[in-house]
Order: C-alpha cells, then structure tokens, then sequence
C-alpha cells in the first residue's frame, strides 16, 4: 500500500486555494500500480453477489469500469447533469469545494440489483452518499463502496455509516 500511496501526487491549491487535490493519473500510468489498486478495490466484494458496479464522473468511471470488468459484471455511469442522453433522475449534493448534481438513467438499476459503488477519492462523502441513493431510489440494493484514497479528516465515512466501506489508501 505505500507503494501505491508514492504514486498519488499531491497537488496544492486545485481546483481552488485551500484544497490539496490528489492526483491519480501517477498511479493510473504505472500498470503494475493500477492492476494491484483495481485488485485491492474489488477484494473485499468478490464473493458477494453483485449486478453492476456504479462509478461517478469522471475518476470513478476509470476505477469503476476496470473493477467491472475484473468482477465480470456491467458498469454503470454516474454523470453530471446534461450527459446522459436517455429518461434520468438527479440528485444534488455539497462537495468539499462547491455543490454538485449527478445524474443516472432511469432503467440503469432496478429492484433486486445489488450495486457496488466505486470512486476515486472520499472526501466529505457527499458524492457517495448522493450516488448511494439514486441507486436505492431506483430500488436497488447499495451492496458496498469502494474507494481508492479516503480524506479521513473530512469524516465522508459518519455520511456512509450505513454502507459497508471500502477504502485502500488514507490520508
Ligand atoms: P466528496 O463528495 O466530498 O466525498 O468528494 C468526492 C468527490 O470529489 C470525488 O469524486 C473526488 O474525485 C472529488 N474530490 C474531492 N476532494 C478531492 C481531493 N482533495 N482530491 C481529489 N479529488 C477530490
């Protein structure tokens, strides 16, 4: 894990003063760094029975889509409002810098689909939590999350108290 953790680059000030932005695509070129990083996000979830695995626009559809296709199950794009082009529902949230909407087709997920949702990075839990729920309004199940880094100091974890978390690298 240190070594994947050497492979995140931090970033000051972006994308505005204050924040310090963890920058993934170090990790994301080296191709052993990322085929032990995507195999260490699906660990904890490949015996459980799951439909689809989500992943949020635009780090979450890099992670999301390889743990996917490692799980051997479809792919889901959470997107920002104006993306997708068929029925959505949409849901907005507060970000660590700003707020934000996401949005999901209306027949992505359905009753008795049980979805793991992957990102990046978990900062205030916001993304994920509002991600958690377009899911569960559509009826399905939240069967886990997953993240590659957690900002432990933002406490994202107290928001998705009710989802078993996983998260390979905190800060
Ligand atoms: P949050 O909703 O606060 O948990 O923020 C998580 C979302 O914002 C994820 O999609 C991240 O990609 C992005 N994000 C928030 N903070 C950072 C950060 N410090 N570095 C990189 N990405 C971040």
């Amino acid at each position: 894990m240190e070594l994947l953790k050497e492979k995140i680059r931090d970033i000051p000030n972006f994308p505005q003063p204050g924040i310090v932005f963890k920058d993934i695509t170090p990790l994301v070129k080296d191709p052993a760094a990322l085929r032990l990083t995507v195999h260490e996000l699906i660990h904890p979830f490949v015996t459980e029975p799951l439909s689809a695995v989500a992943g949020m626009e635009a780090r979450g559809f890099i992670f999301g889509a390889l743990a996917a296709w490692e799980l051997g199950i479809g792919f889901i794009p959470l997107r920002k409002p104006g993306k997708l082009p068929y029925d959505v529902q949409s849901i907005s949230y507060d970000l660590e810098y700003g707020s934000a909407s996401l949005e999901m087709h209306v027949d992505a997920v359905g009753p008795g689909d049980r979805i793991l949702v992957v990102d990046d990075v978990i900062a205030t839990g916001g993304t994920a939590a509002a991600s958690c729920k377009l899911i569960e309004n559509q009826g399905a199940t939240v069967a886990g999350c997953a993240f590659v880094i957690e900002l432990a100091a933002l406490e994202g974890r107290k928001l998705l108290k009710d989802y078993r978390l996983h998260c390979l690298l905190s800060f």
